[in-house]
């Protein structure tokens, strides 16, 4: 679609970027929708010509490039998933593959694109960038595992879709006097699990950055019981695993009937909350922005509630660890 005269009084005039491309890569989460129409319609209004590149690199290498318009982006903001959808390419891994995806980026006078996804997206992003096309990264992962950033696009919807089903299982283990052991995601890191624990008012929450023995969620099971307690919620990250063996070992040691339920993909899923839409507003917003002063290699990401943005060789160097205030609360909360 041309864009609008309102739009092209707005280019920059300095700016050689005409067309930018917007693709989502790795693993989804909710909000990535918001990001996309954010990049989009950000790109419109100030004159661009915006692509959807569909299937993330994959999409890039063989061309199912696609112009958006303002109305592609109609209807899709409270729409978990992303409408462009995502993938991961091993051909994009390759030399061969970049240097396919650069040429392709050609044939569709691509000066400049924004993936969404997660860290190994942006090593992929900062290939795009050293073969010549600026290339900015924004952080779409429920994990909230970017170290540069605070927060990650689709976090609190994954958090509030985990304690929706805490909530409910809290209801009959609170009937029965049970003790529930819930699995959610996160991968390698714990703040899925930190996060609705502590919004969930758990007992025990094991995470990888502070693994709990078997022996410690026992006696912390013991302990509550001694203190009048008479049903419990243990939360595990995925990147500990185990919750099979661990209410196995619970009921077998303390005689309370144990359960163990493992969320899965259903915590990927879902309409993002307004948390997540408005992030993803801002931060599409910020990419496109910077593509537009010509600036590229860059991550956007979020510090002390700010919209901000590094370098992505600096910030894949970043280290992030869950706040330590935090997980002691957990525990002083669940005496
Ligand atoms: P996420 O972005 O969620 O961390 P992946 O680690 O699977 O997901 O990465 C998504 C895609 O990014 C990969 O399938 C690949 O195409 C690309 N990618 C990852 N690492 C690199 C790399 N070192 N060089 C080029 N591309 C990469």
């Amino acid at each position: 679609m041309t864009p609008t005269v309102q739009g092209k009084k707005r280019r920059n005039i300095m700016s050689k970027i005409k067309c930018i491309g917007v693709l989502t890569s790795g693993g989804d989460s909710p909000g990535m929708n918001a990001a996309v129409r954010a990049v989009v319609r950000t790109g419109i209004y100030n004159g661009l010509k915006v692509m959807g590149i569909r299937r993330g690199y994959n999409g890039l290498i063989h061309g199912e490039i696609e112009e958006m318009d303002a109305r592609a982006v109609s209807d899709i903001m409270q729409k978990g998933g992303t409408i462009l959808h995502t993938a991961r390419s091993m051909e994009f891994m390759t030399p061969e593959g970049r240097e396919k995806a650069v040429s392709m980026a050609k044939i569709f006078e691509i000066d400049g694109v924004v993936v969404i996804g997660g860290d190994g997206s942006f090593r992929g992003a900062r290939e795009l960038s050293r073969l010549g096309i600026p290339t900015i990264g924004l952080p779409g992962t429920i994990d909230n595992d970017i170290a540069c950033s605070e927060y990650t696009i689709g976090f609190d919807t994954a958090v509030n879709t985990a304690l929706d089903s805490i909530n409910k299982l809290r209801d009959t283990v609170a009937s029965h006097e049970r003790c529930s052991v819930i699995e959610v995601m996160g991968r390698n890191a714990g703040y899925i699990a930190l996060y609705c624990g502590i919004a969930g008012g758990a007992e025990a929450i094991s995470i990888p950055e502070k693994p709990l023995k078997t022996d410690d969620v026992i006696k912390t099971i013991i302990e509550a019981r001694n203190r009048g307690k008479n049903r419990y919620i243990i939360v595990v990250a995925e990147g500990v695993g185990g919750s099979a063996e661990l209410a196995k070992a619970i009921e077998e040691q303390t005689g309370v009937e144990t359960r163990a339920t493992i969320l899965g993909h259903v915590q990927r899923g879902g309409s993002p909350s307004a948390r997540d839409r408005i992030v993803a507003s801002l931060m599409g917003a910020k990419a496109t922005e910077l593509l537009i002063q010509g600036v590229g290699n860059r991550i956007v990401a979020m510090k002390h509630n700010k919209i901000v943005d590094y370098d992505i060789e600096e910030a894949l160097q970043m280290k992030k660890s869950i706040e330590d205030y935090m997980y002691k609360l957990s525990k002083i909360l669940s005496i």
